[in-house]
């Protein structure tokens, strides 16, 4: 991010504009919308600039802008319409002490002027660094949409209710309160009685919340996901709005955890690959003092939080100690690998079963039934695979497998860095230690990517082909 967005405040500040065009009218739209003291240098202004000043709402100066013009302002815009003069301007402006904006200039400017929804006080500034106005244009037009307009009417009338709200317990409490107000008391009294009725609605939901009992914590076990974000569920994005606290697992991605409640709590538990683990035992007492102090707790898991995911253990803690929890499922990795092999996990008249197994378990490599796992057609999800691939090869062949029994790994599944490594089981050592993944990846065997299964199964299609 190279420029940060902030709110800057302009109440009786003083801002100059440079130019009397279009572009110094686009300006000037958007800054007569704050309580800036507007000065406009220009020789040959448009009329609406000239119809602004005769009513007061800015100053006009009706000459070019000379060194000094932009003393003690805060913000100084060069939008001459001519970029030769901009740039002579920027620099006076500069001189004078001034931040400066030139038009159309990202190089030549100290701040940009974001596309702006307006609910005053509620603002949205939406940037894009010069790199794709058309997006934020249509960011704008999407928001515009949402945002109902008598949405800063209600935030002006919540303002003014603020310090009667602070005699509710700060915290979830009074989150509570403003969440009723916002999502559903608000909106209801505004249309149903007009702006009058809002705050005596205001008063009676302040009392309401008053009487209430405090809400008592309470875990959710919820599934992240492969790790795209659009592969969340609408329960496990409303868990991550409304978290207090949110203990992860190492593979949920930051583009999951910044979804989370801005004021939430991040605690990042469990283990990587091989890497830092936090004991099972520490994780559990995490949760249960999390949610015996009465917070929302989300339990985030990658994938689905019932698949090797300690589930179980997790829950007996939250249920010894007497907390409310629910479970709300995720995809899985094998289903997101299987998604990007264009493949389908089961299949009539090929495998009816379909196995997750892991390549370890507490006792080092896994035991599996290998003779089923070994039958032609047979499918199935190796997860924490890598290391314990050699294994699960040398036991399959042992156990009859064909050696040209298709096998992919895929890692990242979902993410911008998947990667297919497409093999056999004959094959799968050497092939996947030189592939050197990095991220989480299941082996999926009996599934070939479906491009090179058509293939195989048409080896003249693909010699005539290639
Ligand atoms: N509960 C998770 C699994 C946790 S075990 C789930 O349902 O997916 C961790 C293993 O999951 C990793 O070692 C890897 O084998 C697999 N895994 C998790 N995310 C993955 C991803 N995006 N791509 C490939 N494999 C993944």
């Amino acid at each position: 991010m190279r420029h940060f967005p902030i709110f800057l405040d302009l109440a009786g500040r003083r801002v100059v504009v440079f130019g009397g065009g279009a572009a110094a009218l686009a300006k000037l739209r958007l800054l007569l919308k704050t309580e800036a003291r507007l000065t406009v240098f220009a020789a040959d202004p448009d009329p609406q600039i000239a119809a602004w000043a005769a009513e007061g709402r800015l100053r006009l100066v009706r000459r070019e802008g000379t060194p000094g013009d932009a003393l003690c302002a805060v913000l100084a815009y060069a939008a001459t319409d001519d970029p030769a003069a901009d740039v002579r301007l920027a620099r006076i402006a500069r001189a004078d002490g001034a931040r400066v904006n030139m038009v159309d200039a990202l190089e030549g400017s100290d701040f940009i002027t974001p596309a702006i929804v307006d609910r005053d006080p509620v603002t949205v500034a939406i940037g894009t660094e010069g790199a794709a106005p058309v997006l934020a244009r249509r960011i704008k037009a999407d928001l515009e949409a949402r945002l109902p307009p008598t949405l800063g009417l209600l935030a002006r009338i919540g303002k003014g209710f603020r310090a009667l709200a602070e005699t509710l317990p700060a915290g979830r409490p009074r989150r509570d309160f403003w969440s009723a107000y916002y999502d559903a008391v608000g909106p209801r009294a505004l249309a149903e009685g007009g702006a009058e009725a809002v705050l005596p609605a205001l008063e009676r939901l302040l009392q309401r919340h008053r009487q209430a009992a405090p809400r008592p914590g309470h875990v959710h076990f919820v599934g992240a996901g492969p790790g795209d974000p659009e592969l969340l569920t609408l329960k496990a994005r409303r868990a991550l709005d409304t978290a207090d606290v949110v203990i992860h697992d190492r593979l949920v991605p930051s583009t999951i955890l910044d979804l989370a409640r801005r004021e939430a709590t991040l605690i990042a538990a469990g283990k990587e690959g091989f890497g830092p683990a936090t004991p099972q035992a520490e994780i559990d007492a995490l949760i249960v003092a999390h949610g015996r102090a009465g917070a929302q707790v989300v339990r985030l898991k990658s994938g689905d939080p019932g698949v090797f995911g300690r589930l179980d253990e997790e829950i007996a803690a939250v249920d010894t100690a007497g907390l409310d929890w629910t479970v709300v499922p995720g995809i899985t990795a094998a289903a997101a690998a299987a998604a990007a092999l264009g493949q389908s996990q089961t299949q009539r008249g090929r495998n009816a079963a379909v196995t997750h197994l892991t390549g370890h378990d507490v006792a080092g490599f896994a035991e599996h039934d290998w003779a089923a796992l070994a039958r032609p057609g047979a499918v199935a999800a190796i997860y924490m695979g890598k290391r314990a691939a050699r294994f699960v090869q040398g036991r399959l062949l042992m156990h009859g497998a064909a050696p040209h029994a298709p096998v992919s790994v895929v890692e990242n599944a979902s993410r911008p860095d998947q990667r297919i490594v497409a093999t056999t089981l004959a094959r799968l050592e050497p092939d996947l230690t030189a592939a050197a993944l990095s991220g989480p990846a299941v082996v999926m065997l009996g599934l070939a990517p479906r491009a090179a299964a058509a293939a195989l199964s048409h080896p003249t299609l693909q010699e005539a082909g290639s």
